[in-house]
């Protein structure tokens, strides 16, 4: 797998249902003034020259407001940006994906012991425990609602069948009105533009 490329800088673009990222170019003064308000929700970067960013987070929305010095090179920065980023995103997965596990359950009548959202494996979107207890990848929240979904619903079907055997992907189309085998979520999230991000978010170093 290759290892992305680019930064958390103003070029990065993340614009979704559930979260959006939105830069702020302001003069350092004001940096500086902002960063004294004691406002929840609010994260500052310091380094010895001076507050470097602020983020603030509401919702949906991811506010990062940086100024003409700030420099989003260093290694340092893009640690602080990456796991805030991935806090924030296992904030909004936590609200979202239990929600939209239980309006399946309701819709189809198919009912499992409970939900966790955490993070897995890399290439783990998802899986069902025996008990039916589901467990899912925080960075569904940043994909298309059909593959979220996508995931959900095939996580569901494990309820009944705990395989992937013919049966499985029978009762699979069934539950999504479509051939389940035509359906490739993992492979269309592993070709979408936000994967990368998913990957530079997970990495570690
Ligand atoms: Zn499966």
């Amino acid at each position: 797998m290759k290892d992305p490329t680019f930064k958390i800088n103003p070029k990065f673009r993340l614009t979704t249902k559930h979260l959006s990222v939105v830069w702020h170019c302001i003069d350092k003064y004001t940096v500086e003034c902002e960063a004294t308000m004691e406002i929840p929700d609010r994260f500052i970067y310091q380094d010895k020259t001076g507050i470097e960013l602020i983020v603030q987070y509401h919702t949906v929305i991811m506010d990062i407001v940086y100024h003409d010095s700030t420099n989003f090179e260093t290694k340092k920065v893009q640690k602080w940006l990456r796991e805030l980023m991935r806090d924030i995103m296992l904030r909004i997965a936590k609200r979202v994906l239990p929600a939209r596990v239980k309006y399946w359950e309701n819709m189809k009548g198919l009912h499992g012991s409970g939900v966790t959202v955490k993070r897995l494996r890399k290439n783990v979107l998802g899986y069902c425990t025996f008990n039916n207890h589901i467990a899912l990848q925080p960075f569904l929240v940043i994909f298309k609602q059909d593959w979220m979904d996508g995931v959900i619903l095939h996580e569901m079907a494990h309820y009944k069948y705990k395989h992937h055997r013919k049966s499985f992907w029978d009762f699979l189309s069934m539950l999504i009105g479509e051939d389940s085998k035509m359906v490739k979520v993992k492979d269309n999230i592993a070709m979408s533009p936000y994967y990368n991000y998913y990957l530079y978010l997970t990495k570690n170093k």
